[in-house]
């Protein structure tokens, strides 16, 4: 009596919940790289690289470890490319009594999966993932009857659930959150430590080689391939973290700075994200290096934060509002994106740094995806599908159900406020005070109107002028149309007609060229 055991690109777990209930001898794994799934957005290189290349090392890992591992690759001339497909040429190639999957993390493959049982005529069990703090039952236990959901009061039970950062019941250093201390613009002088590089061995080159073959015109370098792809890479990169970022990892998260893609971020979400790492022991080690007087509370306590605050919150919307959350668009946005978010062609300075090196890395950190290409995509009106296919694609951490929350939700306040209480709107002076890119610029960040004045300027204005009907009742945003109001009549037709120029002059794209 054999299982089939189908392990999608982020359960790369050894000790995911699937393979907890087989045994060795009377399993099956089918692991299948799919073209369907490489083409439902134009996926950046360098995450296709990742993917591919840590799911052939899971492989041989299981392999090593005993399991009998069916493995389907790209360029297999038998490959149907649809995993749907692939789960029948198994059942056809073996005698297979049932199918035990992992629960999958996007909610379309989810209900794909749920109808093999009927189209198979086989048991189907999904076990639950495990992997998670919070399970998508106990987010819609802790979501019912609320007025109003907020992320901080769901960190505060995950910290009472996990015992993070707790004295019996009260938080570590008698406050949840340290996020004052934690918002610190750049300084000079600042070191920046190297980021971790992996060197690719044998099984990495080949699949860089064919994804060079297979994908010739995708977005993205191919050159310098430089991120693990082993749970043993990923461990390395976390204690890497730990010995020279988290110190700074606090006071400069929200810190951008021109030809440093990377400051003090930990690097991890891509392993967190495929299953390379899991989120407990992600915190535990760095709850352990504050007790080992190692790192300071502020960084240590944002960093937990950010994992089994934002990522477990951001899960729990994801399960509870799809399918229809996708389709969310609050202001109507109907504009499709600009085509240097493909090519980093901008005068813009902000705009070129987080693009350019989200083409070379496949990396962008959380300050430049909000405040520099989603900001920018918000104040021109783009519509969030559209925003959303780019995040998808572009960073080799993106999985839909932790980009489309904050994609849509956070960043484009598509879902009219559930994730953020306010849009993430800003103007130049945000973006020049939190990093160095405005000195560089060809714009001039005090000026709002004119050629040379920074775009950001106008269209921050302009944003909330058409927005006014949806906006004005926020208690958040009382000063700005206060402003607004005491703004004289030449000037609020000024950055209206300079926001209008920016917008006209914007070259649209399609996605579909970057395939
Ligand atoms: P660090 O800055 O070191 O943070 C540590 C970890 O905290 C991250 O690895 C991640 O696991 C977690 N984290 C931090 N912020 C968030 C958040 N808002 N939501 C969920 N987890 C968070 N994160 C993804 O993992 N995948 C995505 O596709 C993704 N898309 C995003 C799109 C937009 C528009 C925005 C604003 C944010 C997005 N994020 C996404 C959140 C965040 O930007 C990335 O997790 C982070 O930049 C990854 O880099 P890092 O590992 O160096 O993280
Ligand atoms: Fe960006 Fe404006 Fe600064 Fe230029 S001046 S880097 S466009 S914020």
């Amino acid at each position: 009596m054999t299982k089939l055991i189908p392990i999608f690109a982020d359960h790369l777990s050894h000790d995911l919940s699937a393979l907890q209930y087989a045994n060795k001898a009377d399993a099956r794994i089918l692991m299948v790289e799919v073209r369907e799934e490489a083409e439902t957005v134009p996926h950046h290189r360098k995450k296709l690289i990742f993917l591919f290349s840590a799911m052939r090392h899971f492989a041989e890992e299981l392999r090593e470890d005993g399991w009998r591992v069916d493995y389907i690759a790209l360029t297999d001339p038998q490959n149907t490319h649809s995993f749907t497909d692939e789960v029948k040429r198994a059942l056809d190639r073996h005698t297979i009594s049932e199918i035990f999957v992992c629960q999958p993390g996007n909610w379309r493959v989810q209900e794909v999966v749920k109808s093999w049982e009927e189209m198979f005529d086989l048991r189907v069990t999904i076990v639950p993932d495990d992997r998670f703090i919070c399970s998508s039952d106990e987010f819609e236990q802790w979501a019912e009857g609320r007025k109003q959901l907020r992320m901080e009061y769901f960190y505060r039970d995950m910290r009472r659930k996990t015992g993070l950062l707790m004295v019996r019941d009260k938080p570590e250093g008698g406050v949840w959150n340290y996020d004052q201390e934690n918002r610190k613009p750049p300084k000079s002088g600042l070191d920046y430590p190297e980021a971790p590089q992996f060197q690719p061995d044998r099984l990495t080159r080949s699949v860089i080689d064919m994804v060079a073959a297979e994908f010739p015109t995708r977005f993205g370098t191919i050159e310098g391939f430089q991120w693990g792809v082993t749970r043993d890479d990923a461990l390395a990169s976390l204690q890497d973290f730990v010995a020279h970022r988290l110190n700074g990892f606090g006071h400069y998260q929200d810190a951008m700075v021109g030809g440093e893609p990377f400051l003090f971020h930990s690097l991890i979400g891509l392993y967190l994200n495929c299953g390379l790492l899991r989120p407990l022991e992600v915190c535990e080690t760095v709850a352990q290096a504050y007790a080992d007087d190692a790192a300071p509370l502020n960084a240590v306590e944002g960093f937990v934060r950010q994992i089994i605050g934002w990522r477990e919150y951001v899960r729990g919307i994801y399960f509870l509002k799809m399918p229809d959350y996708k389709d969310q668009n609050f202001f109507g946005n109907l504009r499709t994106l600009p085509d240097f978010y493909w090519t980093g062609d901008t005068d813009m300075n902000c705009l070129k740094q987080s693009i350019d090196q989200t083409i070379d890395h496949a990396y962008a950190h959380h300050i430049q995806r909000l405040m520099i290409t989603g900001n920018f995509a918000l104040l021109t009106s783009i519509d969030p599908v559209r925003v959303h296919e780019w995040y998808l694609a572009v960073y080799a951490d993106a999985f839909e159900w932790v980009e489309l929350p904050n994609t849509l939700g956070m960043s484009q306040f598509g879902d009219g406020g559930l994730l953020g209480s306010k849009p993430y709107a800003s103007s130049g002076n945000y973006i020049n005070k939190m990093s160095d890119y405005c000195g560089d610029c060809r714009y001039k960040v005090k000026e709002r109107v004119g050629e040379d004045a920074c775009p950001f300027n106008a269209l921050y204005w302009h944003f909330m002028a058409r927005n006014e009907d949806k906006l004005r009742g926020n208690n958040r945003l009382n000063m700005v149309y206060r402003n607004l109001d005491n703004m004289d009549g030449d000037t609020r037709d000024a950055l209206m007609d300079r926001a209008e120029q920016v917008i006209s002059q914007l070259k649209p794209s399609h996605a579909d060229d970057y395939l």
